[in-house]
């Protein structure tokens, strides 16, 4: 499409405009990425015909990254990669090999921060067929804001024999009368109101954009007053000041509802970080949308991504109040890449996901509905089928599968 023509998403502080035929740039990735992500477009693009017509459409834009563009530019990342993204403000990314130890920074962390992505944010719902360590995996349905910018992973650290350690052992004596044991590493965990309080915002508008029924805050502010404490405080601030109308806190819905849900409204409530690792197995039916900090996120991520028994199968996105960047949860499966065997539904539940942002949720339900056919149907790949004792498909084959159960929907 000519430049001029082009359509662009707006985000307007988070708040989503989706003209008709938007520009999203794309990669196709490293590894399997290629396979995965032409197969995920194909499927999302049948969905968005499916449920529009020719209405709307997305206008696909390749950007090179990774090392293919590694080869013919002499770096993972080109200027001109990042000049479209930050046009359309959006990424749809298939998995990028990081090299370790040195070379070419994260793409996943240039984006982060050229866009401040603040929110990291995870669904998880189980799909009949999957092999799941739960008795009853069919009650997970949740899904993740992880606070992305701040807490301990500001990396603000000292090793215990360092100078700067010894000059704040000092000042905290001197000062506070505080004693840090002399072999002792130091940290910090600053966490901010701000920071709090726009992924809470961001937290409730998802729920009731898409009829959740619960915002949980995983907090361990029992222990840690005034960071996570704070968190959860700040959070609460947020839901009753702005979201008043539209959430009921746990301590109103006994004091004034007698401890029945008033409907089309969001519940909103707290849990002790702990306490929730062993009730997201034991009753993962009371969780929804879950809203932690940064550390507490990415430990509960996986620990529910592990719930519906293949991480494989998971999407996500990086979000922030002026751009987004969806992607699978995996990374290249080097040793698979162009065998056709490999899983497209982590980049595909990306994709339903941005679809879901874009307001599209015709065309994300779609998606959900084929990908539970095909699982029924146990029409899956192989990662898939060793555990059902099927005939797998390859990438290709459950791609077109999906794309005829939708265009036949
Ligand atoms: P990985 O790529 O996620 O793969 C680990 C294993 O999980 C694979 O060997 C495969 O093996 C299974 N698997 C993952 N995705 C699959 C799929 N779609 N279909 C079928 N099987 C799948 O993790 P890794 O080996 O640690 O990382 C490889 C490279 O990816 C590294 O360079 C890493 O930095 C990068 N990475 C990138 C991202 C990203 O771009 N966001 C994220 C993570 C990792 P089995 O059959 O043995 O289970």
């Amino acid at each position: 499409m000519e430049e001029e023509k082009r359509e662009r998403i707006s985000f307007n502080n988070g708040k989503w405009e989706t003209p008709d035929h938007p520009t999203i740039p794309f990669t196709y990735g490293d590894g399997i990425g290629p396979e995965i992500t032409a197969a995920s477009i194909s499927i999302i693009d049948a969905a968005v015909q499916k449920a529009y017509g020719s209405e709307k459409s997305i206008d696909w834009l390749e950007v090179a990254a990774g090392e293919e563009a590694q080869k013919k530019y002499g770096t993972g990342l080109p200027d001109d990669t990042l000049e479209t993204i930050k046009t359309y403000g959006i990424i749809f990314k298939g998995p990028l090999t990081t090299p370790v130890g040195s070379g070419f920074r994260s793409l996943n962390v240039t984006l982060r921060v050229m866009f401040d992505l603040y929110a990291n944010i995870r669904p998880v719902k189980y799909i009949e067929g999957l092999d799941s360590p739960l008795k009853y995996p069919e009650k997970v349905d949740m899904i993740v804001f992880r606070e992305n910018t701040d807490d301990i992973y500001t990396g603000i650290e000292w090793p215990y024999n360092s100078a700067e350690a010894e000059k704040v052992r000092e000042f905290m004596k001197s000062s506070m009368n505080v004693n840090i044991d002399p072999d002792a590493g130091i940290g910090l965990k600053p966490m901010g109101k701000a920071k709090t309080q726009r992924i809470t915002r961001m937290a409730i508008k998802y729920a009731i954009e898409n009829g959740r029924k619960s915002v949980t805050v995983m907090h361990k502010g029992n222990i840690m007053k005034y960071t996570e404490g704070a968190f959860k405080d700040w959070a609460y601030e947020v839901a009753q000041k702005e979201f008043g109308d539209k959430i009921v806190t746990e301590a109103d819905l006994y004091s004034k509802y007698d401890g029945k849900m008033p409907s089309g409204k969001v519940l909103f409530n707290d849990r002790i970080a702990d306490n929730m690792f062993q009730q997201i197995i034991t009753r993962p039916e009371t969780y929804d949308v879950i809203l932690a900090p940064n550390l507490n996120g990415d430990y509960i991520s996986d620990a529910c991504g592990a719930l519906i028994g293949d991480i494989g199968v998971l999407g996500g996105a990086n979000i922030g109040d002026s751009g987004a960047m969806f992607e699978a949860a995996h990374g290249t499966a080097p040793k698979y890449a162009g065998k056709n065997v490999a899983n497209p539904m982590g980049i595909l539940k990306a994709g339903e996901l941005m679809l879901t942002f874009m307001g599209w949720t015709e065309a994300a339900a779609l998606i959900t509905k084929a990908v539970e056919k095909a699982m029924k149907e146990r029409k899956v790949t192989p990662d898939i089928a060793k555990f059902m004792g099927v005939e797998p498909l390859g990438t290709k084959e459950f791609a077109q599968y999906l794309v005829d159960t939708i265009k036949s929907a």
